[in-house]
């Protein structure tokens, strides 16, 4: 399609914003966001999902849309995570091109009109990466960089480094996603997993403008571990070569063990490695059988097929469908 008839294709921005709790960011979030969408000329639509808020996230959305139709509320029964969240929200978006954006402003909203160029051009997915550049590195960033390295390492996708939910996707890339009916949702795995053309455009995040983070050290490591055991089986497959391995070298050691006798007579003294070997093969065993156990554990979640969230209600939206 050339840029005519893909501008001219466009007749709705859906953007899909999760939020937990962020009822002091509301104001500044939608004046930013009009003041960017407005002067484009495209109609849109915000579907903002209330992701089990304790705040007056809802009441304050609910409010806010009487004088702001384009919002549009799905509210979920309890607090599933952003992952799920933002899943709902896709389910009810209907743009032609579909925009997720954290409610912090941390993802500038004026990074939106690059990102519908570039999908003039012909891209289906123009993702947001995060240049950090002078920032300074907090311990954070460290340890994500090492994820995103471990990753690429394990995993049977390439994903880009420093790479957000913040994006634009054409219908036909949240069809696809739609698709995927797995509880896991590591949807910057999922994003890349789909294909598709995509470009990604860099920009300088922004620091929250109210609220907190949700993430916490042990969050992370979670979602870190959700992210690998998705998309690689290698942590699963690395024991047969380590067992392999082990192998070899205890059949050589038995030689040597062997061959000792043989020239020196028995030797009773053999404590030491004995308790060695006794406490090194402990370990190894359990950390493998922790390493099946991630795995069994994330088979059950999948196989249960519980829904990946429940939605209490919905505002100015026409349905209320779970999934
Ligand atoms: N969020 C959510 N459910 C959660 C946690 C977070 O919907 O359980 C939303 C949150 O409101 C925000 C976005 O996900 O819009 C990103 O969250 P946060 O800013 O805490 O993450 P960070 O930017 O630190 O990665
Ligand atoms: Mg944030």
């Amino acid at each position: 399609m050339d840029m005519e008839t893909r501008e001219s294709s466009l007749e709705l921005i859906s953007i899909v914003v999760p939020m937990h709790n962020e009822e002091a960011a509301l104001m500044d979030f939608f004046a930013e966001l009009e003041a960017v969408l407005t002067p484009l000329g495209f109609p849109y639509e915000v579907i903002c999902v209330d992701d089990g808020s304790r705040d007056g996230t809802l009441e304050a959305l609910i409010q806010l849309r009487k004088d702001k139709p384009y919002i549009k509320i799905v509210d979920l029964s309890r607090n599933f995570g952003k992952e799920q969240a933002l899943t709902a929200g896709l389910h009810y978006a209907k743009g032609d091109v579909v925009i997720p954006i954290d409610a912090d402003l941390q993802d500038p909203p004026s990074l939106i009109s690059a990102f519908i160029d570039k999908w003039k051009e012909g891209y289906d997915v123009v993702y947001g990466i995060r240049d950090y550049g002078d920032l300074g590195g907090t311990s954070s960033r460290w340890l994500q960089n090492l994820f995103y390295k471990g990753f690429n390492r394990l995993a049977d996708i390439k994903m880009s480094e420093n790479i957000v939910d913040f994006r634009l996707m054409d219908r036909r890339v949240v069809k696809a996603l739609l698709q995927f009916p797995e509880r896991n949702r590591f949807m910057k795995g999922l994003f890349t997993w789909v294909g598709f053309s995509q470009v990604g455009v860099e920009y300088k995040p922004n620091k929250r403008v109210a609220g907190n983070s949700k993430w916490n050290l042990w969050k992370l490591w979670n979602f870190a571990l959700d992210g690998i055991t998705g998309f690689s089986t290698l942590p699963l497959r690395l024991w047969s070569y380590f067992g392999v391995l082990i192998a070899l070298l205890s059949a050589l050691y038995t030689f040597v063990v062997v061959l000792r006798v043989f020239v020196w007579g028995i030797e009773v003294p053999g404590y030491a490695s004995l308790m060695v070997g006794i406490l090194f093969f402990g370990s190894v065993q359990l950390i493998s059988m922790g390493v099946l156990g991630e795995y069994i554990g994330r088979l059950y979640r999948e196989v249960k097929k519980r829904p990946v969230f429940i939605v209490r209600e919905t505002y100015g939206l026409e349905d209320v469908k779970d999934g």
